[in-house]
């Protein structure tokens, strides 16, 4: 058989198996009714995006599924794609063409689309070949992008179809507004932070008397859209005042005093200025009370012409003049300090402003109900199940959905109005006419749809939904979304609602939720800290196999993990391991060797050992595959290939291969050959590229191992009194290294090994198996014997199961080489204890020193006495033994 190359190097071989495998045609996954699916929906990466730690875990996670699936008989589908990722991808095109000298509108909606499209083109898809750096194994010639044809007839299909059920509206409702990214963002973009804010109280005058009320508020600019000041109906210290009308300090306006059960009483003064415009709780209000909706602020939160004299401030200039004018007109009563949540704008930590607008809606409700019963009925799960509490608690609180985003990149909303009737018409194509009043007097609708309008449709609009396609029938409903928790509103629910609405059924059965990767001292990874760790650097050090190994090692689902280089080169070190073991196997194989198959007659006891371990690896893997452990999945491999296989397996069976017994050594090829070939296949999920190279040399045919077939527990491997022989075997050796170790005894100082045990199996074993003891514990012989008669008493002993060992301690020591170390190490300690009395006599120490310092001292002198008596009594006896 031809061998592996020298020395493990992933460069020589990871990119061109990537090619080979893609060439092949093995990511492909087809109808197949012969074959159960399983099905993995890539989560797309922003079109624009660079792979980062976060995306190198989630695609190892759905990789090693994928794989393992495909080789146990499934027919496996990972479905990649990008996102166009609306809002992220037009800021990023906006400051673009801002460096080019233009702005957004003067290259108008279509000028800007062939720029947005350019930017794509230019930057998009590299993560793809990024992802491909890394080894996934999904199907590129499935791939999907949200703004494509397909995908895009979907979104309109179901803007469609939620529309005509009365789910989707236009309404005036509170937004969340960033004033920077000058478009409504959804709740899930807002990223809440605490921060220390003011609460200023103000006065506002009771019309005609000499009276006020105190008002409370954390943003003093709104007030000049109050429309009224509302008290708890139950709050005696406001009865006689309800009904009456205050003047709003600054700008003079008269607004009423109103009962409204919302207002708490104990909360600051028990009076509340209603804003409705401005914050969706006075919005409440303001529909229960018929209030007028004065809104104050314009699209770049600066003070439109409602605001009189502060027309044209900026929202936070506005702010401090009022302050300002109230305080010089003894409006202000004091100031507190106040900490509060301030909502920010995910893409550009603007501060959001609540505002009232003409947007669209998708009503939550109707959709919010199913998508939680089908948790609670257990139609799909989460790993680990404590991020259920997160789904159900958004979705139980959930608002209607603002879908509609002011922006050009992204899906233009399927709607026309009618310029002459006003006539709203929702249609996939442009109609003609107004379906009301005949005009042509036709306009779409400016905005786009959330981002996310479009990702809760890709479980299924990726396999061509709205069309009812065979691969829709065969792949959907999903096997695992693997994905991280930050998104669990953002998407999971919304594909969970989705999927429910249009497809019947929930998108997967199982969402396996991911941490972040950390840097090594806990934080995350960002550029602003510029902790990141680029994975493609990683790969290109130490390979994707090391790289994928580290990131699942110790990896457990839902909970942050920190990343370590270190551990980075240990998974190099096991690949390089497993590549030394498989060249050491197949250079004694020698060039006749073919493989015959596993023949339990001829098996010695750790060839039954092995495969029996074997065995039991393959059903613990497979147990905690299933069970979406793969961190431990991958530690059992790990395990089984480095000690078992490695260090005992073959360190026992060298004897047999350089032997004369031609038989024999036939017995012991196809086993090593039969166990590092299920080795590969178990670790091939995990490190594919080193694995299926080590397996192109090793496989007979030429068979991929990627469409090999995953190894499978076999009752009949199961050998019980073998594993329970050679654990006894590995014991005495272990212990009986142990001693040497202890003696520093060189390992060609051989040593004869004295077992002494009543116990007839014990015995047996150890008469069977004398050689490991010669070829693994440096012992020179194997003496077995009923009681210790004979043995003398300075003999270093063990005890292992059944037995106690014994090794005569001049067969372990040089004497004379002994007396001379011991001579060395008595003068040394002397000298210590001279030092250390040294101090100690010292009056000047002893007094002026701490009192910790000097027993510190004490505590040495005990210390290196009692050393100096073991040394002075080790010496003694091995001068007596000589003589
Ligand atoms: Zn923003
Ligand atoms: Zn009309």
């Amino acid at each position: 058989m031809e061998n592996l190359a020298k020395t493990y190097n992933p460069k020589e071989f990871e990119d061109r198996l990537y090619n080979d495998w893609n060439n092949k045609g093995y990511f492909k996954a087809d109808v197949n009714e012969n074959k159960e699916p399983f099905t993995i929906m890539m989560p797309p990466p922003n079109v624009t995006g660079n792979l980062h730690m976060g995306h190198a875990l989630n695609s190892t996670i759905q990789d090693i599924l994928t794989r393992w699936k495909r080789m146990d008989g499934y027919e496996a589908l990972w479905l990649p794609g990008t996102d166009h990722a609306s809002i992220s991808t037009e800021s990023k095109v906006v400051t673009r063409i801002k460096e080019q000298g233009h702005s957004k509108e003067d290259l108008g909606r279509e000028g800007f689309l062939e720029k947005a499209w350019e930017w794509t083109e230019e930057y998009g898809g590299n993560i793809k070949n990024q992802l491909r750096k890394l080894g996934v194994s999904c199907d590129w010639s499935k791939e999907r992008f949200t703004l494509d044809e397909g995908l895009s007839d979907a979104v309109e299909e179901v803007f469609i179809r939620l529309y005509e059920k009365g789910l989707i509206y236009r309404g005036d409702r509170i937004i969340n507004w960033c004033p920077s990214c000058a478009t409504a963002i959804s709740d899930a973009e807002v990223e809440h932070q605490e921060s220390q804010g003011k609460l200023w109280h103000v006065k506002y005058p009771v019309k005609g008397e000499d009276k006020f009320i105190e008002i409370a508020t954390t943003r003093p600019e709104t007030m000049l859209g109050d429309v009224a000041v509302a008290v708890n109906p139950n709050d005696e210290r406001y009865e006689d005042l309800v009904g009456k009308t205050l003047i709003l300090p600054l700008v003079g306006r008269e607004i009423p005093i109103i009962k409204d059960e919302y207002v708490e009483m104990e909360f600051g003064t028990g009076a509340v200025k209603i804003t409705p415009a401005h914050d969706p709780n006075d919005f409440e209000i303001g529909l229960r009370h018929n209030l007028e909706n004065l809104k104050i602020l314009d699209d770049n939160a600066k003070i439109n012409s409602n605001g009189g004299k502060y027309e044209g401030l900026e929202r936070y200039e506005a702010r401090k003049q009022i302050v300002s004018d109230l305080e010089d007109k003894d409006y202000l009563v004091k100031i507190k300090d106040h900490d509060h949540n301030v909502g920010h704008c995910e893409r550009c930590d603007t501060i959001v402003e609540p505002i009232i607008s003409k947007q669209w809606f998708v009503e939550m409700k109707p959709l919010a109900e199913p998508a939680i019963e089908a948790l609670k009925n257990g139609k799909f799960k989460f790993i680990p199940e404590r991020f259920e509490k997160i789904y159900l608690n958004w979705l139980e609180n959930i608002r209607d959905w603002c879908i509609s985003r002011q922006l050009w990149w992204g899906h233009r909303l399927p709607v026309y109005y009618c310029k002459d009737c006003g006539e709203v018409i929702v249609s996939k194509k442009r109609p003609e006419k107004c379906t009301k009043c005949n005009s042509e007097n036709l306009i779409q609708d400016e905005d786009t749809l959330d981002t996310w309008f479009s990702s809760a449709l890709w479980p299924f609009s990726t396999l061509g939904w709205p069309q009812n396609t065979k691969e829709l029938e065969y792949f959907y409903p999903t096997d695992v979304l693997v994905t991280g928790y930050d998104i669990i509103f953002f998407w999971i629910v919304r594909m969970v609602f989705s999927g429910v609405e249009q497809m019947g059924e929930v998108p997967f059965e199982n969402v396996f939720i991911t941490g972040l990767v950390r840097d090594s001292e806990g934080r995350k990874m960002s550029k602003s800290l510029g902790n990141g760790i680029d994975p493609l650097e990683i790969i290109d050090e130490y390979g994707a196999d090391a790289l994928r190994f580290s990131l699942i090692t110790g990896n457990t689902p839902g909970n942050d993990m920190r990343f370590y280089v270190e551990r980075v080169e240990s998974s190099r070190n096991f690949a390089n391991k497993l590549w030394n073991a498989s060249r050491f196997v197949i250079m004694n194989l020698g060039e006749e060797f073919h493989f015959t198959g596993i023949d339990n007659e001829n098996l010695k006891v750790e060839d039954k050992w092995i495969i029996s371990r074997l065995n039991s690896a393959i059903k613990e893997i497979d147990d905690n595959l299933n069970k979406f452990e793969l961190g431990l999945a991958a530690q059992k491999i790990y395990d089984f290939t480095w000690n078992e296989y490695c260090d005992w397996y073959i360190e026992m069976v060298k004897p047999r291969l350089y032997g004369e017994d031609e038989a024999d050594k036939i017995t012991v090829k196809n086993v090593l050959i039969h166990v590092l070939g299920d080795i590969n296949k178990l670790l091939h999920p995990f490190m594919p590229f080193v694995t299926e190279e080590i397996y192109s040399y090793i496989n007979e045919s030429n068979e991929s191992i990627m469409v090999s077939n995953w190894p499978e527990n076999d009752d009949k491997y199961n050998f019980v009194e073998a594993e329970e022989q050679i654990d006894f075997i590995m014991d005495a050796i272990k212990s009986i290294r142990n001693i040497r170790a202890e003696m520093n005894v060189i390992p060609s100082k051989k040593a004869k090994a004295i077992f002494v045990t009543q116990n007839y199996n014990k015995r047996k074993i150890l008469e069977n198996n004398e050689l490991f003891f010669t070829t693994l514990a440096s012992a020179s012989s194997v003496e077995i014997k009923e009681n210790k008669d004979g043995i003398s008493d300075d003999a270093m002993s063990a005890v292992v199961e059944g037995a106690e060992i014994f090794l005569p301690l001049e067969e372990l020591v040089d004497f004379d080489k002994e007396i001379e170390r011991l001579e060395k190490e008595k003068s040394r300690l002397e000298n210590e204890i001279k030092r250390v009395n040294g101090k100690l006599s010292n009056k000047g120490f002893v007094e002026k020193a701490p009192e910790s310092i000097v027993n510190q001292e004490r505590e040495k002198k005990q210390k290196y006495e009692g050393m100096l008596d073991k040394v002075v009594e080790r010496l003694n006896n091995i001068i007596d033994k000589k003589d």
